[in-house]
Parts: structure tokens; C-alpha cells; sequence
């Protein structure tokens, strides 16, 4: 057994694969064993930087079974670097657990984060609505806890920011519109970093308005933003 192995949390790109260190490129190539949460998506990432480390499933639905036998590697000496599909992992995606657990079971692994992008950073810096201080909300619960969470948004001294799927962006936005009418200025950060870019900013209302006018916009990764 070694006296401290070392557990990598790498991020990497939201979109456009230049957007990654050169730190986490040499990391993914130096580890024995990349933990993907897709390892398919990940070996476009792997294959556009010549990097032929082995790669690993690892992600949200993974057995404690398959987390004893990490654990029994990091025990041997066995370096990993853990990505997810987009951004930062455990930032509204899977690698709490497995953190958790190495930190429990294996206190001397030297936890080590490689920053980079983490989408909801990325989309409050062009907002102009000051970083300062934010509340991040994650994504929103579909039905219980939502309408406390659009109440605390009110309430709100602080700007507020969530993830969204573009199938339930409609219907978020009309719940903005019926809540926020033309008080509050919203950002809906949309496909960042990739071809189809944008960042409209408009007051809820005319938000709403302006992705049921035009449903081919409707699509795509999305972070929102709302104004203090
Ligand atoms: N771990 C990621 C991070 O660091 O940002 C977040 C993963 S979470 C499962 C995926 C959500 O992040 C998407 O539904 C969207 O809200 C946001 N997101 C990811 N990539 C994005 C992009 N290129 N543009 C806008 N939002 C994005």
C-alpha cells in the first residue's frame, strides 16, 4: 500500500475544445486511468489532443461495486483523473459520491482539482450583473420545492442562477414571465462556446416572448441568469 495516491478532478470544455489548460491535457495523458461519465464523449476530447490514456465509465447510476474496486486501485498506487461530459465534474454532476468515499476510505489520496470551465461561471461573467455575490441553484426540482425556489429568487437580494434543458425552457420562462413580468432582467446563456452561441438579455416577459416567437432557438445547452 502507498502512503498517498493522487485523484485528479479535471475539467474540461463546455463546447469548444480549445477551452481546456494545458495543465488538465497533460494530467489526462500522465494517469493510469480516466474516469469518464461518458467515455464516448470523452474520446472526442481524448482524440482531438492525441492523448491515449485508458478510459473508464464513472457515472451518476455507478455500483458501490464498481466504486470498492476504484478505491482498491487508488489503494494500489493507481493515479485517475475523474472528467465528466462538459465542465467541472461534481458541479451538477456525478463525482460527489466517489469524492465522499475516497475521502472517507482512503484519507491520505491527495484530492487535486485541475479548473477550467464550469458553465454557470462562464455565463455570469458576460452578464453584466456583477459576480460579486450569486445564489446558484443547480436545476431546478421539476415539481416539489419549485415554487419555494422561484419565491426565494424574489425575495432575492442576490443575482440567481440555475441550469436548464432547452425541453423545459419554455415553460420555465413562461413561469419567470408569470412571476417576474418586466421587473427583472434575465440572461438566458445559450450554447456557450459553440457555434450557435448567444446571450440575449431582456426583462422576463420579453424573454419569454422571444423563444415562443422562435421555437428553432429552443434548443441546446442553457444557463439562466436572472438580474437582482
Ligand atoms: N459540470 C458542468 C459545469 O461545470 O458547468 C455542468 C453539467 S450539467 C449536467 C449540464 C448543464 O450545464 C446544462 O444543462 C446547461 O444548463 C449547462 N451547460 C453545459 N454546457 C453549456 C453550454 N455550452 N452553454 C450553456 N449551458 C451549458
Amino acid at each position: 500500500m502507498t502512503g498517498s495516491s493522487v485523484f485528479y478532478i479535471v475539467s474540461t470544455p463546455i463546447g469548444n475544445l480549445e477551452d481546456i489548460t494545458h495543465r488538465a491535457v497533460r494530467i489526462l495523458r500522465e494517469v493510469d486511468m480516466i474516469l469518464c461519465e461518458d467515455t464516448r464523449t470523452t474520446q472526442k476530447l481524448l482524440d482531438h489532443y492525441y492523448i491515449s490514456t485508458p478510459t473508464q465509465s464513472y457515472h451518476a447510476h455507478s455500483s458501490a461495486v464498481k466504486e470498492n474496486d476504484i478505491i482498491t486501485r487508488i489503494i494500489e498506487g493507481k493515479t485517475f483523473a475523474l472528467v465528466s461530459d462538459a465542465g467541472t465534474p461534481t458541479i451538477s454532476d456525478p463525482g460527489v459520491k466517489l469524492v465522499t468515499r475516497i475521502r472517507s476510505d482512503v484519507p491520505l489520496t491527495q484530492i487535486i482539482p485541475i479548473p477550467g470551465v464550469t458553465a454557470l461561471i462562464t455565463a455570469l461573467s458576460i452578464t453584466g450583473f456583477g459576480g460579486n455575490q450569486f445564489t446558484f441553484y443547480g436545476f431546478l426540482p421539476h415539481k416539489k420545492g419549485r415554487a419555494s425556489i422561484f419565491d426565494q429568487i424574489a425575495e432575492s437580494e442576490r443575482v440567481s442562477v440555475f441550469y436548464e434543458s432547452p425541453h423545459r425552457l419554455l415553460k420555465t420562462l413562461k413561469e419567470l414571465a408569470e412571476r417576474f413580468g418586466t421587473n427583472r432582467d434575465i440572461c438566458v446563456a445559450r450554447e456557450l462556446t459553440k457555434i450557435h452561441e448567444e446571450t440575449p438579455i431582456f426583462n422576463a416577459q420579453e424573454m419569454y416572448h422571444y423563444y415562443l416567437n422562435d421555437p428553432s432557438k429552443v434548443r441546446g445547452e442553457c444557463v439562466i441568469i436572472i438580474n437582482k
